[in-house]
């Protein structure tokens, strides 16, 4: 009987010890990442879209959109 209470404590050990690393793996790069789920579609928003005029790559967020194209700045949209 001891024995197996022995065996439980340590597995139970080991398993705190494992999530609590992971928690604190997880923690440092993203502190959000734990509570919000939705980071993930946070990253996804980060899409990249190429600029029609010059063919660099900007953040969609950064891009300007006009007439349906993206452009990477206001010279590109001009020329
Ligand atoms: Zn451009």
């Amino acid at each position: 009987m001891i024995k197996w209470l022995l065996v439980i404590g340590v597995v139970a050990a080991v398993y705190y010890m494992f999530i609590k690393k992971k928690d604190s793996v997880s923690g440092a790069s993203a502190n959000t990442c734990k509570k919000d789920p939705q980071s993930k579609t946070d990253e996804a928003v980060e899409e990249m879209v190429e600029c029609s005029k010059c063919g660099v790559y900007v953040e969609i967020d950064e891009a300007i959109l006009s007439n349906g194209k993206y452009y990477c700045s206001k010279e590109c949209l001009k020329g």
